[in-house]
This record gives C-alpha cells, structure tokens and sequence, in this order.
C-alpha cells in the first residue's frame, strides 16, 4: 500500500481524533482535517504541472506544513527530498545539484533577508522571473520556488494562497494518479548526517518508510490514544519516520513543541499536551534533564518513547526512566539506508538490557555480524554489522558506485557499524568501522578507550582516533577537551591509564583541544578530526 492510500484509511477510522497539534502556530487538526488538506495539497501540486517521480526539495525547520507536504508528494507520487535547515549556500547547491529538484519549499521563519540572500545566490535567475515560474539556467529542472508562511515574495508562490486555490477538477486527475502508483516506487530522499563524508541521499520507497513507521509504533505500543511530542527534526528520519509515520499508522496524535529543539519548550508541550511519549537523541535528553526548572513540570502522563541516533549512555537512560517517568522508553538503533530502524528494545526486556543495548532485530529483517573477510562471527565476537530486508533502501540517489559499495549482490546492507550480538540476540554497537584503529595487528575500538578515559575527572569529552604510523601501521591519538577551570598535561592522563588497560591500547598521542569538528545536527566528524591530527603530527 502507498502512504497516500494508508492516510486515506487511516482518517476514515480516526476522523475526529487529532492528528497534528502544533501550539505555537495554533494548529490542531483530527485526522479528517488533516487528509482534507493533504488532498487539497496535492491537486495543487498536480496543477502546477509536476509530474510523478519529480523531486521536491523541502528546506524548513518542523511545522505544521511540513506534515502536509511530506503525505501530499506521497499523494502525488513526487519524491520529497528532505533539506537540514541549518545548510547554507554550499551545502544546499550540493543537494540540489546532486537531485535535480523541480519544486523547492522554503520554510515561513527564515528571515527574508536571510534566506533571499541564499536564494538568489542558488537561483539567481529569481530577481528576473515572474511569480512563480523560474527561468533557471543552473538548476534547469527547478521550476517552482513556494514559501510557507503568510509572507509573500516576488517570484514565489506563497504556500497559504496555493492551498486556497478552488481545485475541482484536479482531484478527479489526482485519484487517477493515485491508482497508478505503486508501493515500491521512490517517495522520500533522506540525506544521511555526513558524520563520516559528504552526506548521501538515500533514496526510500513507500515500503520502505510506511512499514518502518509501523514497526517503530508497535514497538512503542502506540494506540489511538497516544499523544506524541516530536522535538527532533522532522528532515532526519527520525522525526519523519519514528515520529510522523510512528504515529500516523496508529491513529495517534503528532505534538511539535517547536522550530527546533528547546529543553524548556518541550517539557512545558508535554505537561500542557497531557503528550504520552517523547522522543530525542542523548543530548535532548540530558539537556530537558539537567534544566534549572526540570522539577517544576508534570511529566507524569509520559509512558513511552523512543532514544537513539548516537551512543545512548546507561547511565542517561537510567535518569530518564527514573526521573522523567518514561518507564516504557526503548532504545532504537537504525540508519538512514534502512528507513532507519533495524534494531530497537521492547518494554518486556528487562531494565538492564534495556539502558545497555540495542535490544533485538526489528521485525521481518535479517542480520548477521561479519569478520574482514565476510565470513559470520560467533556470538559474543565483534565484526561489522549487516542488514538485509523490505526496510533497505533502492540505493543513493545517482550514485550506482557508492550503491555497489554499500549494498551487495545478496541484497546485504554494509552498515559500517561494528556491533556485537549476545546468545539471546541483544545487540551493542562498539563504533564504527571506519573509525577503528588496527596497531600492529591488534584492534582497537577507540569508543572503549574514550569510555575509560571519560572517567578521567578532569575529562570532559575525548575523541580517540588513529594516525599513520611507519612501524605500527597506526597509533591512537586521544584528543581530550579538559573541564572548564582545569588543565591538564600528557603524563597524567598516560598515569591513569597504566595498568588498568592492555598496553597497546594506551594512546600514543595525547592532545587537548578546545572542540571537535561536528555536523549540523551535533554528531562529532571523526574523519575530519582524523586527518587535523594526521597533519598537526606532520
Ligand atoms: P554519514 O553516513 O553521512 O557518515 P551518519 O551515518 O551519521 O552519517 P545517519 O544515517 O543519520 O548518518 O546515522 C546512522 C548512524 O548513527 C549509524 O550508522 C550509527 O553509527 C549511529 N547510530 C544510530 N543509532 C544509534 C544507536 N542507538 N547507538 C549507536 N549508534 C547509533
Ligand atoms: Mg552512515
């Protein structure tokens, strides 16, 4: 089935159950609402001559529109290609370059001034055009430019006075479209984070996302009456999927306490929303925990939700579940390449697996642990993770050689991931491949030796990685951010180490730097650290 069809049946069996409350744009709309808009949305789209499989480029932070666009393209049979907010000029001619967008929604909250700036330097060919229709030379195939808000701008349709337009006749053309699309055709181009590059755009099916979303929320037990905050951003398939589609493929109700992430505003979302889950990456969570006025809000109608993205730590799982009465949180560990989630723990595993691992494979999804050479781990043992199942995406979007690279002949998934599976099949990640250091034969898993020295009370943060090295192959390096106020030198970090880890592993290198290279959506770039490193030690 098509996302397009599933919303449909959806909001015929949940009609006046709300499915998107979105407070500070005043928004709450029941499911029926939301389908009649989403519809509306679509004939538009059809009337401004885009064609099924077109791209649409969306470049806004979470609001309510962005839930209409991502089921109206569904709808539509367009490809919706999600753009982080935080990109600028650069970053946002990679992406279009690379995926060739006929249409391009902007978000309501950049300023004109900031973002006209950036258009114009993308599309400069829009000063000269007239409303709505685009003359573009550089990006031949982008046709449409459309802002959400109220604002108007020369050369842009304005979202609001799209929707408003009569549409009759293109809803007869709309459902003959409807029928004709399938479940495996492209919907979505997710670009992944670009922790370990230059991000890739996955390209994902209706399959793909709609069961993923599905799975996520039997997990989660999600009914009906569950009340969703998604403070994680809807371009990440982490809003889009474990949020959005979580939620739509249970009848439940979507909650976005804002733009973007803020501590306060989420816990004051949930207490004034009665939410019953919440979702977040690590870091949400410590911050909504470590606020001034965490003690002051009602959390007490919260039950489940869902932590993942990055290394989880026992340590904030256990404060969470304790202390923000997220009894039923899971963990879920997935990729953009696979809709994202393969793994995720259920409420019935107990607490100690539950902080401390992945849990067990999704449903309906195979996965097996490899060594160098391809051949199956035992137990216990780690090698690099691999995936196989409806949940893998067709490949990168032109891009056939990094597909090969990625997915291989069986149809397995290279995630580059080094995991470790237990005899009852929980998982635990231990890094990533790229990232692990082989000296002199032996491996090392930077992430253990950064968890040892994180103990280190005058570590703050520690990033370890590799350098070339004429006799070992490679030396570790760990580059440590020492706490506010303190210092630190070599001798003393190389002290804690002796004796409490094997010698090999006891880094080489030890630098203290200010801050590590990140990506916009705060997860640390190794390979940029990699090669500061590399080069410093000349
Ligand atoms: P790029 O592929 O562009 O380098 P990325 O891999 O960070 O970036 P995403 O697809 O957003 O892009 O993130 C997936 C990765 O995030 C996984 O491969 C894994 O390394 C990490 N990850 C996700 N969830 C977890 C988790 N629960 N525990 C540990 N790591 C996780
Ligand atoms: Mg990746």
């Amino acid at each position: 089935v098509t996302i397009g069809r599933f919303l449909a049946d959806i909001a015929a069996r949940h009609q006046d159950n709300e499915a998107l409350v979105v407070p500070h744009q005043g928004v709450r709309w029941t499911y029926a609402e939301l389908d009649a808009r989403v519809s509306r949305l679509a004939a538009r789209l059809l009337a401004l001559g885009l064609q099924p499989g077109d791209r649409v480029g969306i470049w806004s932070q979470n609001c309510a529109e962005w839930v209409l666009v991502q089921f109206a393209t569904a709808r539509a049979g367009l490809v919706l290609v999600n753009i982080n907010p935080a990109y600028r000029r650069s970053e946002l001619e990679y992406v279009l370059g690379k995926v060739q967008c006929a249409a391009l929604i902007l978000a309501p909250s950049f300023k004109a001034s900031d973002y006209l700036a950036i258009v114009n330097a993308v599309v400069p060919e829009l000063r000269h055009s007239s409303p709505g229709q685009l003359q573009a030379d550089k990006l031949p195939q982008l046709r449409h430019v459309i802002r959400l808000g109220a604002e108007r701008t020369p050369g842009m349709h304005n979202f609001d006075e799209l929707l408003a337009l009569p549409d009759a006749q293109q809803q007869a053309a709309l459902a003959a479209l409807e029928a004709t699309l399938q479940f495996d055709d492209a919907v979505n181009i997710q670009f992944t984070s670009g922790t370990t590059g230059a991000p890739k755009g996955a390209t994902l099916t209706h399959h793909n996302i709609l069961n993923n979303g599905f799975f996520v929320g039997e997990a989660m037990r999600l009914t009906e009456r569950d009340r969703l905050c998604i403070p994680v951003p809807l371009y990440h398939c982490f809003g889009m999927v474990l949020g959005n589609l979580a939620c739509v493929t249970h009848g439940a109700t979507m909650v976005f306490p804002g733009e973007s992430f803020e501590p306060a505003a989420v816990l004051a979302t949930v207490q004034a929303e009665r939410c019953t889950g919440l979702h977040g990456v690590p870091t949400m969570f410590i911050g909504m925990l470590d606020h001034p006025d965490f003690a002051s809000y009602d959390l007490s109608t919260l039950r489940t939700g869902i932590m993942a993205g990055s290394p989880c730590p026992a340590e904030v799982m256990s404060r969470v579940i304790e202390r923000m009465h997220l009894t039923e949180i899971t963990i879920a560990y997935g990729m953009t390449e696979t809709s994202p989630v393969s793994f995720q723990s259920s409420v019935d595993d107990p607490v100690h697996l539950r902080v401390s691992t992945i849990g067990r494979v999704h449903p309906h999804l195979e996965v097996k642990i490899v060594d160098g050479d391809g051949r199956i781990v035992p137990r216990g043992v780690k090698g690099e993770l691999l995936t196989r199942g409806y949940s893998v995406m067709l490949g990168y979007w032109g891009d056939e050689e990094q597909t090969r690279d990625t997915i291989d002949a069986a149809r397995w998934l290279h995630t580059g991931d080094l995991a470790v599976l237990d005899a009852q099949g929980f998982a635990s990640i231990v890094g990533r491949a790229k990232d692990m250091v082989i000296r002199g034969g032996e491996n090392i898993y930077p992430r253990e030796i950064e968890e040892f020295l994180y103990r280190h009370p005058k570590v703050q943060d520690v990033q370890c990685v590799g350098v070339p090295d004429a006799k070992y192959g490679e030396e570790l390096c760990a580059c440590i951010i020492v706490r506010p106020g303190m210092t630190a030198d070599e001798d003393e970090i190389r002290a804690f180490c002796q004796d409490q880890i094997a010698r090999y592993k006891i880094p080489r290198y030890i630098r203290f730097v200010p801050a590590f290279p990140m990506t916009v959506t705060g997860k640390i770039q190794k390979y940029l650290l990699r090669q500061q490193v590399a080069t410093d030690l000349g």
